[in-house]
């Protein structure tokens, strides 16, 4: 071990500052280089894919050392960051090296949750850092988006909290999560985990990082009383901040409690299987990878037609948080509908929102004080655009005026007699023009990139600035002068004026003519053949000429920094007019895909309703080429509490469920629906539950999660809820499968909390059953046609129950051998004629089976079959297994 004197006093400066961030990879800048060391070296290395070389750090000592150029550090940041590392960013400060070496400071520790760099960020999604507490029986929730300055915190209870949890966490999707260590977070949770030991997030400490930042005397005013977790989850995530990236903590200047209560509740699995914001992984690989799915055929791929970020963010939240306020569902839908009748309206304001640039984030910026010069160019080019954003707006929403104009609109609220439905939304619409003012006043037409470039400012804005330009101009133009004028005067025709960087400007004269010299010359130096000299005059504009830039640049930092400041003043009218610009946008594309697609305005309503007419399912309506998607209704009737659903494979049992639960949601969320025409009464929770498919969960106890599920709803269901099971018991035996579908069926129907609207398709005929022994059951299935002997899915609903299943005309379909259908359906028919015994095919009357030797295998499997039990898909997966056994070694 070497002693620390052996080592040099940079490599010692690398320790100290390397024990206080022993988690993270320490970038430590070194000129233009960022160099990591030892154990974090060989992780980048290997990482990166950059070369792994060593440093000597000491008497024969030597230390690994892989190096990235500082001007590349966003890409390869993104790439750790992606991985899962934190990144601590060392930077050197200070102007001068003292005792040789620079000082240096880790000034950010760059965490998946806490980025601020434009290309790291998803454009189109919030960027979330949260943070979960759990004790007992309750969790506080904490969450904050350091690029747009969201920050809220909530609390859940209940018996069954995990699931809560997770709904929360596949609501918001966090990039990151802190929690105290041993906490183990539900499985399947998105983003990167960061632990944290436990009494970092002790009430006192909390508490205290809570009203430190906000320099408040009680955490009441902001909801917390009461929510001891919610406060040590939000002190949490202060505390962490405080840590990685303290400089936007100026962003966050308030802290919002909200209540589950607020928005329909949709847990993990129901989001997952609705397939809301992405598509469900269909591959193995995609599993096992973590890929997320896409956006493209989500129900978030067909609504979102939003044109500015804001609106694309904006539209995401509402997606995954639909409304229970009929109230506010309902001004949203005002909203939309404003922008679906008036169709110049809505291109006209979708044109105008196009060029805007990304105002939260921007103003965010310059709050968190790294706004660049280019930021404000974009900050301003977007405020000029503002007037015509408005332009195309209603009439009733004339009173936007200069200034945050609340009061104006107010104004001619009251006057006109009926306000615009847009008015709620242009209300906290400013033009910001005193904004726009400074910008105009300040900045140059075109500055460059960052600071260190001079042109930031324009001229005429500051007469210091000014004043320091227009001398170093003067003198810059006095030296270039000089030589004429001195030759003139002194009459000597050979003088010249040269430059060097050890006396600055001189004015050279040959031995020959340094009789002619004038008195105020100082000589300076004496050549082999010429004398050098200064003049006092020469030095001062050679001063102003040397120092005009650095003082430009100082005092161009100075009022860029001014404006900065002057600008964050406005930050709440900045963010309120960028939110409001968010919902223009997402109002006006809900209504452009309602017009595409021929939604309707569903209405929504506090009775316990859901009539919907000709509904359509919204993704499944896009994807079918060159067939017609076929509508279908779904009324409950008075008492009508469970609908079963039969129908063979592939007639679209599932769309149809999925397509009502979409309807509700959207109707929630206030948009327009795919239907003819809907009445639907505000829904509390949608549940979901599809049964074993097999691609979607490789590789889990596929019967346990559909089980753990199913009893989720058994708990958290109510009257109001609206429950969609696609094939539930599916993942056992047969025997099991159609008892825990029927026990459930009943239960819902007959306890009294329960009795939720349900729509349940099943593939057991058993159950069809029910609906003769249970009012509030009633039987669907979907109609199939047979022509010449070969079937056809007509996709409608219609009700009754099916009489036949089909499941051997979809393995005809599927191209199964003729003769293998040809005998599957003599077998069905044999068991068929003695269904409701559990008989088996009786070994002594083999006259059916004739066709085979006493020998053969599939008699023997034949007989172990309990043909009662099995359901056409098994059967038909008895059908490819005998094939391929069978048919194929007959082929051979
Ligand atoms: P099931 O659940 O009964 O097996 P699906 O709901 O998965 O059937 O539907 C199978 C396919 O049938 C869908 O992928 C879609 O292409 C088509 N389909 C379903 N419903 C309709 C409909 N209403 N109109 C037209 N095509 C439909
Ligand atoms: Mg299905």
């Amino acid at each position: 071990m070497p002693t620390t004197d052996d080592i040099t006093p940079i490599r010692k400066q690398y320790l100290e500052i390397k024990r206080q961030y022993p988690d993270a990879i320490l970038f430590f800048r070194l000129g233009d280089f960022y160099e990591t060391f030892d154990q974090d070296a060989e992780t980048a290395a290997r990482e990166l894919d950059i070369v792994l070389t060593s440093r000597p750090i000491g008497k024969g000592l030597r230390a690994p050392l892989a190096g990235i150029p500082y001007h590349a550090v966003e890409n390869y940041l993104a790439r750790l960051i992606d991985k899962g590392y934190h990144v601590a960013i060392c930077e050197q400060v200070g102007e001068e090296p003292v005792k040789g070496i620079f000082s240096r400071k880790v000034i950010r520790v760059v965490t998946p949750g806490t980025l601020v760099e434009p290309g790291l960020l998803p454009g189109d999604a919030n960027n979330y850092l949260a943070c979960i507490v759990v004790e007992e029986e309750r969790a506080g929730v904490a969450y904050v988006d350091i690029t747009t300055g969201e920050f809220a915190a909530t609390e859940l209870a209940g018996d069954d909290l995990a699931t809560a949890l997770r709904a929360e966490l596949a609501r918001l999707r966090p990039a990151e999560i802190l929690h105290p260590e041993g906490l183990r977070l539900p499985e399947g949770t998105p983003g990167h985990s960061t632990t944290w030991p436990a009494w970092r997030f002790e009430p006192g400490r909390s508490q205290e990082a809570l009203l430190r930042h906000f320099q408040a005397g009680s955490l009441d005013g902001f909801g917390l009383r009461g929510l001891p977790l919610a406060a040590r989850a939000a002190g949490g995530i202060l505390q962490y901040l405080t840590e990685t990236q303290a400089a936007a903590m100026s962003l966050l200047t308030s802290l919002s409690t909200y209540s589950q209560t607020d928005f329909m509740i949709l847990d993990a699995a129901t989001r997952r299987n609705l397939e809301l914001t992405e598509t469900i992984r269909l591959t193995a690989e995609g599993a096992a990878s973590g890929e997320r799915g896409r956006v493209k055929g989500s129900l978030l791929g067909v609504l979102d037609t939003t044109v500015s970020p804001m609106g694309k963010r904006l539209v995401r939240q509402w997606v995954s948080k639909p409304l229970l306020d009929v109230g506010r569902i309902r001004q949203r839908q005002e909203g939309v509908r404003a922008f679906f009748e008036n169709g110049m309206m809505r291109a006209g304001l979708r044109q105008a929102l196009r060029p805007l640039a990304d105002l939260e984030r921007l103003t965010n910026r310059i709050v968190g004080g790294t706004a660049l010069p280019r930021d404000l160019a974009a900050l301003r080019e977007t405020l000029r655009k503002l007037p015509g954003v408005v332009e195309g707006l209603e009439t009733g929403d004339k009173g936007i005026g200069d200034r945050g104009s609340v009061t104006s609109v107010q104004l001619s609220k009251s006057e006109s007699l009926s306000p615009s439905p847009l008015s709620p939304v242009t209300m906290s619409l400013s033009l910001c023009q005193d904004e726009l003012a400074i910008l105009e006043a300040a900045l140059a037409d075109e500055p460059p990139a960052t600071l260190a470039t001079v042109g930031v400012i324009r001229p005429g804005y500051s007469a210091e600035l000014d004043g320091v330009v227009e001398r170093s101009r003067h003198a810059r133009e006095w030296i270039a002068n000089l030589e004429p004028a001195e030759r003139e005067r002194t009459g000597i025709r050979s003088l010249k004026v040269g430059y060097n960087k050890v006396f600055g400007y001189y004015i050279e004269i040959s031995h020959a003519n340094t009789g002619l010299v004038p008195p105020e010359y100082i000589r300076k130096q004496t050549l082999v053949n010429a004398e050098r000299y200064i003049t006092p005059e020469m030095k001062e504009y050679e001063t102003l000429v040397l120092n005009a830039e650095e003082r430009i640049r100082e005092i161009e930092e100075r009022l860029f920094r001014e404006v900065c400041a002057q600008l964050a003043k406005s930050a709440p009218v900045l963010l309120a007019t960028a939110r409001a610009i968010a919902e223009l946008d997402v109002l006006a594309g809900l209504a452009e895909t309602a017009a595409l697609n021929g939604y309707i305005c569903p209405q929504v309503v506090e009775e316990d309703v859901l009539d919907i007419r000709d509904g359509r399912h919204p993704v499944v309506e896009q994807s079918l080429r060159g067939e017609r998607f076929v509508p279908n209704d779904t009324i409950f009737e008075a008492g009508e509490r469970i609908r079963v659903l039969t129908g063979p494979n592939m007639s679209g049992k599932s769309t149809f469920l999925r397509q009502v639960a979409l309807i509700a949601l959207m109707a929630q969320m206030g948009s327009f629906v795919p239907a003819a025409a809907a009445r639907i009464g505000v829904v509390d929770r949608i549940f979901t539950r599809i049964g074993a498919q097999d691609d979607i969960y490789a590789g889990q106890s596929t019967f346990m999660v559909e089980m753990v599920e199913t009893a989720n709803i058994l708990h958290h269901a109510t009257s109001r809820s609206l429950l969609v099971l696609d094939e539930i018991g599916r993942g056992t035996s047969t025997y099991d499968g159609v008892s825990i579908a029927w026990a459930v069926v009943e239960y819902l129907h007959n306890h009294p909390r329960l009795r939720s609207k349900t729509l349940f398709a099943t593939h057991y005929h058993e159950l069809t059953q029910l609906a003769d022994l249970l009012p509030g059951v009633r039987n669907y299935n979907v109609a199939v046609s047979e022509v010449e002997g070969r079937v056809v899915f007509l996709h409608k609903i219609v009700e009754g129950g099916a009489d036949r299943s089909y499941g051997i005309h979809v393995g005809q379909l599927a191209g199964l051998p003729r003769p293998v259908v040809q005998r599957a359906g003599e077998i069905l028919h044999q068991l068929e004629k003695s269904s409701g015994k559990a008989v088996k095919i009786d070994p002594e009357s083999p006259r059916q089976l004739a066709l085979f030797p006493e020998t053969n295998p599939l008699i023997d499997e034949l007989k172990e079959i309990d043909v009662n039990t099995l359901s056409p898909i098994e059967a038909l997966n008895k059908l490819y297994e005998w094939k391929r056994k069978y048919v194929k070694k007959e082929e051979d």
